[in-house]
């Protein structure tokens, strides 16, 4: 396959196929945090989150959710199709954790009264600041893109809360992205893996994903081969 390298981010590589509507995702072993001023890397980690993209991308097609994806070609790397991206970070949240639990007060781990989804600019330069609708029109993205934005990070999350509740796990909060096909239809795009939610053990409440980075608690090989072990009913790597 005629593959160019159409941009390089912090946890994965995009490239060009010979259709021009069609690109390969290669996920990295690379981990970065607050705004790439942390850096790291382990075993595994693209192999487990292409694998955790790949199960949750096709369950959320099977509950009726338009996504990019298209095929698992190998162990690190997804077909998708080429989109358009948003300039948005739709993030979704069921309790309280990280920058929410900052911003309004609240301790970790309190049980929010009603989802909560929140808009973030995409943009390293100005490190991702939440904005409000007026900001995104000044920017140029449309009401009816945010609405859409929104609207599916509420729908992703009423498919995914019962999927992790019944493997034990909560999903605290989660980061998506959206995109336009050359259709002009939006899709979900990006990736789902532990990279971009939080997980927490219903039982002990330990954490499954990359807050074990960010905050150096260890044992974040093992929580992401975990985490693969319960969405896909045992496989492992
Ligand atoms: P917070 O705003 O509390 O830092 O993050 C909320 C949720 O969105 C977490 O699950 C976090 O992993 C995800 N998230 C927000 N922004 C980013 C980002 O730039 N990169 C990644 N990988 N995840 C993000």
């Amino acid at each position: 396959m005629a593959e160019t390298l159409l941009y390089e981010g912090k946890a994965k590589q995009v490239f060009t196929t010979e259709d021009p509507d069609i690109v390969l995702h290669r996920f990295k072993d690379d981990a970065t945090a607050f705004n790439a001023e942390k850096r790291g890397s382990w075993r595994d980690k693209g192999r487990t989150n292409a694998a955790i993209t790949t199960a949750l991308f096709g369950y959320l097609e099977t509950c009726g959710i338009a996504t990019h994806f298209i095929e698992q070609v190998d162990e690190t790397t997804i077909k998708t199709r080429r989109l358009e991206m948003l300039p948005v970070e739709v993030v979704t949240r069921n309790v309280a954790a990280g920058s929410l639990a900052k911003r309004i007060g609240y301790e970790e781990g309190t049980t929010l009264r009603s989802t909560v989804v929140e808009l973030y600019y995409k943009s390293d330069a100005l490190g991702d600041p939440l904005l409000n609708w007026h900001h995104f029109r000044e920017l140029g993205v449309s009401d009816e893109d945010l609405e859409f934005c929104e609207e599916l990070g509420l729908k992703v999350n009423a498919a995914l809360w019962p999927f992790f509740d019944e493997r034990g796990v909560i999903l605290v909060d989660f980061k998506i992205e959206v995109g336009r096909g050359a259709d002009g239809t939006l899709l979900l795009a990006d990736e789902l893996s532990p990279d971009t939610c939080r997980f927490w053990d219903k039982e002990t409440g330990d954490r499954m994903d990359k807050d074990r980075f960010r905050r150096d608690l260890g044992g974040v090989e093992d929580a992401y081969a975990e985490m693969l072990k319960r969405i896909t009913g045992g496989e492992t790597l």
